[in-house]
C-alpha cells in the first residue's frame, strides 16, 4: 500500500479537539454510542433507495458487515482520546479509502454517505437537552468537524490507490495489445535511430536550428509519450528516457542555433553530446524492454504466466462482469506440497523445472477464458471464468488428479513425482474480491492441514 496513515498530518485533528471543551467531546461520545444502530439502520435505508449506491450494497454480507463496521467507524471517530487513538483513526481511514478504491465506489456516493450521517446525527445532537444548548450547537460542530477531516483523508487514500490501479489497468490494457513485445522493441529502436539519422542529415544540409525534428514529436517520443512510458510506469528508465528526451529537445537542439563562428567551434562537442544522450536513451529503452517484456509487462520470466501485478485488474474485471452478467468464478489457490524437500533433494534448477512443467499442465488444462498467475514460489492462483461451483471442483479435482499422475521430468534423466493442494472459493457476489482470495487461502491452508493432495472448497 503505498498510502500511509503517517503521510496525513494530525495537526488539524489536534486543533479542532483542542477547541471543544472534554464535556462537550464526551457528550458526543455519549450520544454516537447510544445511537449508532439506528444511524448505520437510516444509512442503510437511505443508500439503499440510491439507485448509484445499491448495487455496491444489495449483498447480504455487505449488509451484515457494514451495519457493524459502520458503527464502529462513527465510534471511533468521536472516541479520540490521545496520540495513539488518533494515529488508530487515521489508519483507519486510508484503509476505508483503499477498499473504495478497490471495489471503485464513486467519491461522490463516499459524500453522499458522510452527509447522510452527518444530518442524522446533526438532529440527535440538537434534540438532546442533557446539555445547553451552546454546548449542543459545539457538539454538533466537532461531529461536522471529524466526520469532514475523516472524509478528506479517505479521500486522498482513495485517489492514490485508485490511480495506482487504474495505472496497472492501462498498462494491462497495453499488454494485451501488444501481442508481441520484441516485434515493438525492435520496431522502436529503428524509430530512434532514424529520428537520430534525420537530425544528422539535416544538421549536415544545414538547417536552422528550429527547424530541426524534435525527438519528442518522433515516431518514437509519440510511442514512448503515450504507451511505452505507461506500459512501463513506475521504473526509473522511463523517468530516465523522459528526461532524456527532455533534454534533447530544451537543450541539446537548440544549441545548434549558432550566432558566431566562435560558438560554431563547438558543433562538433554538439554532435556528439546529442549523439550520446540519444545512445542513453536506447540503452535504457533496451533496458526496459529486457527486464520488463516478460516480468512486468505481466509475464512471470520462468513460467511465462501472468505475475501478479494484473491479479487487481483482472479480478476487479472478473467482479464487474459478474455482477452484470449474473454468473459465478471460481478461485483456485493451488501450492506444491512439500516442495522445499524437493528442492532439498534435487537442487534449485530442478525445482524450476517441475514449476515449469507445472505450469503447462495446469494451462493446458484450463479454458481460454480462464486466467492462471503464478503468484510467487511455487504457488499459482486459477481463476475460472463463468463456472458454477460444482464445475470448478470437477476442474479443481481433474487437476489435482493429473498433476499426482505426471512424472516430472528433471536434469541428468531423473524425475520426480509431486503433489498439490487446492483451495477452492467461489465469488459470492460480493464487491470486494480480497474476501473470496482470504477464503480460497483459508481452504488451501485447511487441505494442507489434512494431509495435502486435495481439494478444499471454502465455506462462507
Ligand atoms: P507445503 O506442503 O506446506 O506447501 O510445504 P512446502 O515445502 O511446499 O512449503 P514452503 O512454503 O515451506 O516452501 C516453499 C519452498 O519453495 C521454499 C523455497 O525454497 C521454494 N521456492 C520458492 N520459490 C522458488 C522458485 O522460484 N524456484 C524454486 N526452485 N524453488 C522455489
Ligand atoms: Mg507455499
Ligand atoms: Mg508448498
Amino acid at each position: 500500500m503505498t498510502s500511509s496513515a503517517r503521510q496525513h498530518s494530525t495537526e488539524p485533528w489536534l486543533e479542532l479537539l483542542g477547541n471543544h471543551p472534554p464535556a462537550v467531546a464526551q457528550h458526543l461520545q455519549r450520544v454516537v454510542q447510544e445511537n449508532s444502530s439506528a444511524l448505520a439502520d437510516l444509512f442503510y435505508q437511505q443508500m439503499l433507495a440510491d439507485p448509484g449506491a445499491s448495487s455496491f450494497l444489495n449483498h447480504d454480507k455487505v449488509k451484515t458487515q457494514l451495519h457493524g463496521s459502520l458503527q464502529r467507524w462513527m465510534i471511533n471517530l468521536v472516541s479520540v482520546a490521545d496520540d495513539a487513538d488518533l494515529q488508530a483513526v487515521i489508519a483507519q481511514q486510508v484503509l476505508v479509502g483503499d477498499i473504495h478504491a478497490r471495489i471503485d465506489v464513486p467519491v461522490h456516493l463516499v459524500l453522499r454517505g458522510a452527509r447522510y450521517l452527518k444530518d442524522g446525527l446533526a438532529d440527535r445532537l440538537i434534540a438532546d437537552e442533557r446539555i445547553d444548548t451552546a454546548e449542543r450547537i459545539q457538539a454538533t460542530g466537532l461531529m461536522a468537524g471529524l466526520i469532514d477531516l475523516a472524509m478528506e483523508v479517505m479521500s486522498q487514500a482513495y485517489s492514490t490507490s485508485h490511480d495506482r490501479n487504474s495505472r496497472a489497468s492501462e498498462a494491462y490494457r497495453l499488454f494485451a495489445v501488444a501481442q508481441n513485445l520484441s516485434t515493438e522493441k525492435e520496431r522502436q529502436r529503428a524509430a530512434l535511430l532514424d529520428w537520430e539519422n534525420r537530425v544528422m542529415f539535416e544538421l549536415a544540409v544545414g538547417v536552422d536550428a528550429d527547424q530541426l525534428p524534435l525527438i519528442s514529436a518522433s515516431e518514437f517520443g509519440l510511442w514512448f509519450r503515450h504507451k511505452g512510458a505507461h506500459a512501463f510506469t513506475g521504473t526509473e528508465e522511463t523517468d530516465q528516457i523522459l528526461a532524456g528526451m527532455q533534454r534533447i529537445d530544451e537543450v541539446l537542439l537548440p544549441l545548434f542555433a549558432y550566432t558566431d563562428e566562435a560558438e560554431r567551434m563547438h558543433r562538433v562537442k554538439h554532435l556528439r553530446e546529442l549523439h550520446e544522450q540519444a545512445h542513453a536513451i536506447a540503452y535504457h529503452l533496451e533496458r526496459l524492454f529486457e527486464q520488463n517484456s516478460e516480468l512486468e509487462a505481466g509475464r512471470d520470466v520462468l513460467t511465462q504466466l501472468l505475475n501478479r501485478k494484473f491479479l487487481p485488474t483482472v479480478l476487479a474485471k472478473e467482479v464487474g462482469y459478474a455482477r452484470k452478467s449474473s454468473t459465478t468464478f471460481a478461485l483456485l489457490a493451488i501450492d506444491v506440497d512439500h516442495f522445499k524437500n524437493l528442492n532439498d533433494r534435487f537442487g534449485h534448477e530442478a525445482g524450476d523445472m517441475v514449476l515449469q512443467q507445472l505450469a503447462v499442465l495446469l494451462s493446458n488444462n484450463s479454458r481460454g477464458g480462464d486466467y492462471l498467475f503464478r503468484l510467487g514460489g511455487e504457488e499459482f492462483l486459477l481463476i475460472l471464468v463463468d463456472i458454477t461451483p460444482e464445475s470448478a471442483v470437477q476442474v479443481a479435482e481433474k487437476l489435482r488428479k493429473q498433476v499426482a499422475a505426471e512424472t516430472f521430468r528433471l536434469p541428468n534423466e531423473q524425475s520426480v513425482k509431486a503433489t498439490i493442494s487446492i483451495g477452492l472459493s467461489m465469488h459470492d457476489g460480493h464487491p470486494d474480491y480480497q474476501r473470496a482470495m482470504r477464503r480460497a487461502d483459508d481452504a488451501l491452508y485447511q487441505a494442507k492441514r489434512e494431509g495435502r493432495n486435495r481439494v478444499v472448497m471454502a465455506g462462507d
